[in-house]
Order: C-alpha cells, then structure tokens, then sequence
C-alpha cells in the first residue's frame, strides 16, 4: 500500500440504508482510499458479508472473538491502522452505545480503542431522530469530537417524511475527504528535518561522535509527513529505516550535512534541527588507517560548522526554525541563549542529566521555548508522542506566522 493512501474504517449497522455502504465503498475507492468493513450483525440481515467484502477488496470483520481478518485483537489492531472511522449507517443504538463507552461488540469496541478522527452518518426513523435521547447521545458524541452529517429531510423506507435520511453518498464521501484534508496542516509545505549524529573522522576509520540514535529526528519526520508535508530528512548515520515516503538524504559529516541542508533550505517551510552535530572535528584527517603500534598521543581539534546559526542568519519570514538543546545543567538558560543567539522561533529544550531523557533512549521530555517567550514544559513520553506534541505546536506557529 501507499504511504499516503488514506485508510478507512468503514462501520457499518443495522438500518436499511445499509444498503448504501456498497456505493460509499466504491466512491471512497474511486477516492485512492483503502477500506476495511466492520459490521454489525444486525447491518448482516440487510446487506451481506460478501458484497461489502467484494467492494473493499478487503476482509470484513464481523465478531470480536471468532476467528479474525485482522489480527488477535481485531478492535486494537484496526483502531490503530486506520485515519478515519466512517460509521455509516450509524443506527440510534449504535449512537447510544458509542455515547455511553459500551465495548461488548467489535463496532463499539473499536470506538473507544481508536484516537483517529471519526465520521457517523446517522440514518433512522424521524421520530427516532428527533428524540431528546438520540439528540442528547449525539451532543454528547460531537462535544468529545465526532464528526457528523447529519441525515436528510426525505421520505423513509417506511413511507414517512422528516429529517433521518442517510446523507447522500456523495456528501458522505466530500465530508470524509475534508476532515481528512482539514487533518493536514502541513499540506503542501515543505519539512527539512536533520537527525542522528554526525562522524568526524580522525583517520580512514576512527572517528569522533556520540550516542544519538536518531530516533527523535526519525520520529518528527514521520509525524510531519502525517500531517501532508513533504518530508526532506538529512540523517547521519543511524540503525533506523526512514518512513515511508519520506525523502531521504544521508549524511555522515557536519560539513556534508550542512551542503545538503543548505541546498533543501530554500525550498523549506520549516526547517527542525534535531541532529546531534558533533562539535568538533580533526583539524586533519589522516586518508589511511593510522598503525596502533605508531601511536598517537594528541589530536588537535577544531569546531564543525554551526549549521543552524548559518540558517538563522538567512532566515526567511515565512520560515519557521526549531533548534534541539541538550543540556546538562541551567537547562532553560542555556536553551534561551541558543534561541536568541541562532534566531530561532522554537527551541526544544532536553535535560540530559536525567534518566531515560535524551540521546540513545526510547523516551524523552522536553521544555519547547519559543521566541515570543512561551515556555511548556511536556511529560516524559515516546519520542514518537514528542513528536506529535512538537508538531502540533508548530501548527500553531504556523497559523501565527501566515
Ligand atoms: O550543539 P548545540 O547545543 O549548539 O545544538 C543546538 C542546535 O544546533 C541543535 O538543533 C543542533 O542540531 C544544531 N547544531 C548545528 N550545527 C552544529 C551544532 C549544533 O546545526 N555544529
């Protein structure tokens, strides 16, 4: 599949407009979007397994313990591989087991297990519909942030006219692609995003650097490309595999990264610094392999290019330029000089003193300092929720600065 081939999970229950699924799976796949079906067993007595399978192309998962399409724990692994959640046909039972946290079938179950954006498209009786107890249970869906189109004013199966119509497929399926548009800040803009440590090399094989991962620059790479940006990583050696989609640049030394830095910082909207550039370097690099019985008792050292502070100095106003610190001591101090002296917007800041904080671990915790004097410190996470966390920050920065 695609990296950014948008993932859909489709639910759908029992109502008769569940025979609309079938045409809102083949206009989602004219869409390029992937769709995996859940259904209810009531949505089964309307419309069968194998059609929606057939349309989707993919498996349909009916049942939270029988033998399943996706996995062990279908309701963790579907909540976790999907961008949105489509419930369409979503009945007045269903709306009212989502509202009040049920979890004892597949469909309510993947509710609460999923932090993807969700999308019900009621459909039901009109006097269901307007019912204080529907409309309460929708209230109280929309204020913890479900989407919903609402149903049309037309006649129902039953002969009856009022407002419980299912939405048009058309509408449905525009909708599915403006909040997932709308989830991309970042669209067509640009990320130039440096990670891992730099070598500097002493001799044909010894060299200079320390113990950066490049996790937390890897991580922000694949939170940017999420959000829609093209994603430019420059990396220095690293065990890592770099995301899917992402362009990616290796780089070994602090000059070689700075050349290629340079060469995408034109076209950057935004330009995150966290590499762990190492400081300094051999005033000479020795081109063969220096013999051990030799020796050599003194290495002169000189400083590598501060990278960043060359880019503070060009800095565009329509560039955003985030800076890592890694501090040991007088942390905020510290990061706040770094900010002011190499123009930058946001600074995250990073204790290393403490455990689990920092260079070669799984876990971080950051202060993010900004230029406008906003300090926010943020708990000790994955670096991959950092990374959400910086990134919505920036999203931020972005709506102030355009
Ligand atoms: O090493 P220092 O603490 O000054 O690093 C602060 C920021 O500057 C980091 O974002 C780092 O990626 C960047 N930097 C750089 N070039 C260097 C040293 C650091 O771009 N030579």
């Amino acid at each position: 599949m695609d990296a950014t081939q948008k993932r859909i999970v489709l639910g759908v229950t029992g109502s008769i407009a569940a025979y609309k699924a079938g045409d809102i799976i083949r206009e989602l796949r004219r869409k390029q979007m992937d769709i995996k079906v859940v259904m209810t067993p009531e949505a089964s007595r309307f419309i069968s397994e194998t059609m929606l399978a057939s349309l989707s192309r993919n498996p349909v998962a009916t049942d939270i313990f029988s033998p399943q399409p996706y996995g062990m724990v279908p309701h963790i692994d579907l909540a976790q591989g999907m961008d949105l959640f489509l419930v369409a046909p979503a009945t007045a039972n269903c709306l009212a087991r989502f509202a009040h946290g049920m979890a004892d079938d597949l469909l309510s179950a993947l509710f609460l297990a999923t932090r993807s954006p969700t999308l019900m498209a009621p459909a039901m009786h009109p006097a269901m519909y307007a019912h204080p107890m529907v409309q309460a249970n929708i209230k109280i869906l929309k204020e913890n942030g479900a989407f919903f189109i609402d149903p049309i004013y037309a006649e129902v199966a039953c002969g009856h006219k009022g407002q419980g119509h299912l939405a048009s497929v058309e509408d449905i399926c525009a909708r599915v692609q403006e909040i997932l548009f709308q989830l991309q800040p970042f669209k067509d803009k640009t990320v130039l995003i440096t990670a891992g440590p730099t070598r500097e090399f002493i001799d044909s094989v010894r060299y200079l650097s320390n113990p950066s991962s490049g996790r937390m620059g890897f991580a922000l790479a694949e939170a940017a490309q999420k959000r829609g940006a093209h994603v430019i990583l420059v990396s220095g050696p690293t065990a890592l595999l770099p995301p899917e989609g992402v362009r990616f640049v290796p780089v070994t030394t602090a000059e070689e990264m700075k050349t290629e830095v340079e060469r995408h910082f034109p076209d950057a909207d935004m330009i995150i610094m966290s590499a762990a550039v190492t400081d300094f370097k051999p005033v000479k690099r020795i081109e063969s392999k220096i013999k051990k019985e030799k020796g050599f008792s003194n290495i002169q050292l000189e400083a590598t290019p501060d990278i960043l502070s060359g880019l503070g100095k060009k800095k565009l106003k329509r560039q955003i330029l985030v800076g890592f610190a890694a501090e040991d001591r007088d942390m905020i101090q510290n990061a706040k000089k770094k900010l002011e002296q190499k123009n930058l917007d946001l600074i995250v800041a990073n204790d290393i003193s403490q455990s689990g904080v920092g260079f070669d671990s799984e876990t971080n915790q950051v202060t993010l300092i900004t230029s406008s004097g906003e300090i926010k410190s943020l708990p000790k996470e994955k670096k991959e929720r950092i990374a959400e966390r910086i990134l919505e920050h920036l999203e931020n920065l972005q709506k102030n600065n355009t």
